[in-house]
């Protein structure tokens, strides 16, 4: 280690700057790993401080919690809550507060069930017209979310035996089926309980935790300039803090948002240490792996000691062929694709996969060590990815794609070991 390296790190390391993670989803809401594992695979990556952030719930906090204990990591309570405000809906992430407040644990879990009983009454509506559906079928679309009307309309518009009533009702898309049946003036409509921001603000303030608007660049993705006033007004409600590095967010979308947010409001790189709008944590321990901390250091001199890089590129391998191949699996590409979400979105898991577990799996197997010292884009060139790297990189600047585009992608990636 260089001398005035050593000397910036310790500069770096006095303002107690940590490596974190704020934003997580579990099998307790829509993401792929059960709360235990997802900790487990934050201790693999050097994670010191994570947050686990499950949609209206803190159903997997304790579990979280609990493994954070045996495997090191510090984790923060959390969960991303679906609010609304001047008829915007958007994601607010809260952290800190108590996970046993009566007041906000019981406004989620009331939150919750009426989405569901909202659900529930929206289907059987859908059956007095005829069609085919319940319940089930929406929250197997939803896959852990709360359900919401995307959701709802894939699973109207994927039963075939919904064919010919469709056309009856000349629905050809999702976006005619939520016109026609769902919107406030649809045939199956039913008003839906609403979480409003300013009263999320206060429930989480009381039980002792903050506030934090997520990924604002995807909330006003159609009007990125309205952000700022609509900033200022949540802040008027006490907004503690504004996401500003997500991997949706483009190069530019970063850039306007560290400019645009109030100055008191805490920008994530003030507890990352600062990196740039294309990097997870997890990439600058283990694809950049310049930990710019003693406590980075210490991350990976940890990581290096417990973890096996040949065994970490097989978990690798394992999670990418099940994510592209497994069609059976309700998380897979395939199913993500045919799902009603934005285009944009559906290229994120596609980049973990391509651009972050692959490349790294070849340079373990490669070297039997882990990725420091190379960017993703590095990593990705020498696993034979490049091409695959700057297509998905131009896919979230343009914040934009067609189907074909993301298919020739998908299929052109090789998950086996060369
Ligand atoms: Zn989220
Ligand atoms: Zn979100």
């Amino acid at each position: 280690m260089q001398s005035n390296q050593g000397a910036m790190n310790k500069e770096k390391n006095k303002t107690g700057r940590q490596v974190v993670d704020l934003h997580m989803h579990s099998t307790a809401s829509d993401g792929t790993l059960s709360p235990a594992d997802v900790i487990r695979m934050c201790a693999a990556a050097g994670l010191q401080t994570v947050a686990l952030t499950d949609h209206d719930t803190v159903a997997g906090v304790k579990e979280a919690i609990a493994t954070g204990r045996e495997v090191g990591v510090r984790v923060i309570v959390g969960s991303e809550l679906s609010v609304t405000h001047n008829d915007h809906e958007f994601h607010m992430l809260s952290y800190g507060f108590d996970p046993g407040n009566g007041p906000l644990v019981n406004r989620l879990a009331d939150f919750r069930q009426s989405r569901e009983d909202r659900a529930f009454k929206v289907a059987l509506k859908l059956q007095e017209f005829g069609f085919d559906i319940r319940l089930e079928d929406f929250e197997r679309s939803a896959d852990g979310a709360p359900i919401g009307k995307p959701h709802m309309a894939r699973a109207v518009m994927e039963n075939p035996k919904n064919n010919g009533l469709l056309e009856q009702h000349d629905v050809e898309t999702s976006s005619d089926f939520i016109m026609k049946f769902l919107s406030d003036t649809g045939l199956a409509f039913v008003p839906r309980d609403k979480l409003p921001a300013r009263e999320a603000i206060s429930l989480v303030h009381a039980a002792g935790g903050v506030c934090v608007l997520a990924h604002p660049g995807w909330t006003f993705r159609r009007n990125f300039a309205s952000a700022v006033s609509f900033l200022e007004e949540l802040k008027s409600y006490g907004l503690d803090g504004v996401e500003v590095f997500y991997l949706g967010h483009s190069k530019d979308q970063t850039e306007q948002l560290r400019i645009a947010v109030p100055a008191n409001l805490t920008a994530h790189q003030d507890l990352t240490g600062g990196h740039p709008a294309f990097q997870t944590v997890g990439d600058m321990i283990l694809a950049n792996g310049k930990p710019v901390s003693l406590v980075g250091e210490g991350l990976v001199q940890r990581l290096e000691d417990q973890v096996d890089p040949a065994k970490l590129a097989q978990k690798y391998r394992s999670v990418a062929r099940a994510f592209l191949h497994d069609e059976g699996n309700p998380k897979s590409w395939a199913a993500r694709c045919n799902s009603a979400i934005l285009q944009v979105k559906k290229v994120i898991p596609l980049y973990r996969v391509a651009c972050d577990l692959l490349p790294r799996a070849y340079h373990m197997e490669q070297t039997g060590q882990f990725t420091g010292g190379l960017s993703a884009q590095e990593l990705a060139e020498n696993a034979g990815l490049g091409e695959v790297f700057q297509a998905i990189r131009s896919i979230l600047d343009r914040q934009d794609a067609t189907d074909a585009e993301l298919w020739a992608i998908a299929i052109s990636i090789q998950t086996d070991a060369k």
